[in-house]
């Protein structure tokens, strides 16, 4: 590939990956029955098989998509620890998880059905990530990997530059007055052959 349409190639999977982080608020889609403590709960979505055996057992906390057939938790804590406990206990495929309240909202995010890409009459439909914890890490990571970049002034992971986000604005300034140079001396040239051609004299009387 040349390396100019490599270099916008790189440039609009970035800002894919952009749009991509900030459509995520840090916000996660389930509230809390009281102060954020320390740990949470999560549904693994991918594993659940749509029993509602934990909405059974504790309805304040669990809820079902009925759309896609699967629970997730609606608020953190919204029934007592013992309701809870027998609520993950009955889960016949342990996919109710306890996790760190700091990676509940990305983990939430990304179990958020996305809809797919579709190419003509194939694909469409809607999709998620098949290993939600696996893809959490690896965001973070790319996300750390970025801002790092970011901070030390580098281009893309690629080591091509966003050229928008490289040029200063005394750079952009420069260039313009080069360009505008460069087409005063087209003008000047062409003004200069049209004298010599035609005999111009100037004021002094030469
Ligand atoms: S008990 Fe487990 S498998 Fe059944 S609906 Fe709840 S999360 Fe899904």
């Amino acid at each position: 590939m040349r390396d100019d349409l490599r270099r916008r190639y790189d440039l609009s999977n970035d800002r894919k990956k952009e749009g991509f982080e900030s459509n995520f608020s840090g916000l996660g889609s389930s509230s809390w029955n009281g102060p954020v403590g320390p740990h949470a709960l999560f549904v693994d979505e991918n594993k659940c098989i749509g029993c509602r055996e934990c909405v059974h057992y504790a309805s304040k906390t669990f809820t079902m998509d009925d759309a896609l057939g699967t629970a997730r938790v609606r608020v953190q804590f919204g029934d007592d620890e013992k309701s809870i406990e027998v609520a993950m206990e009955s889960c016949p495929t342990d996919c109710i998880h306890w996790v760190e309240s700091g990676e509940l909202p990305l983990l939430e995010f990304l179990a958020r059905p996305r809809p797919k890409e579709a190419h003509g009459i194939f694909g469409g439909g809607w999709e998620r990530p098949r290993d939600v914890f696996a893809a959490a890490k690896l965001y973070q990571k790319q996300l750390k990997q970025r801002r790092e970049q970011q901070s030390h002034g580098h281009g893309n992971r690629n080591g091509a530059v966003d050229e928008a986000e490289a040029e200063t604005p005394a750079q952009a300034e420069a260039r313009r007055d080069a360009g505008l140079k460069l087409r005063m001396g087209g003008i000047l040239l062409v003004w200069s052959r049209f004298r010599e051609m035609f005999g111009f004299g100037n004021n002094s009387g030469e």
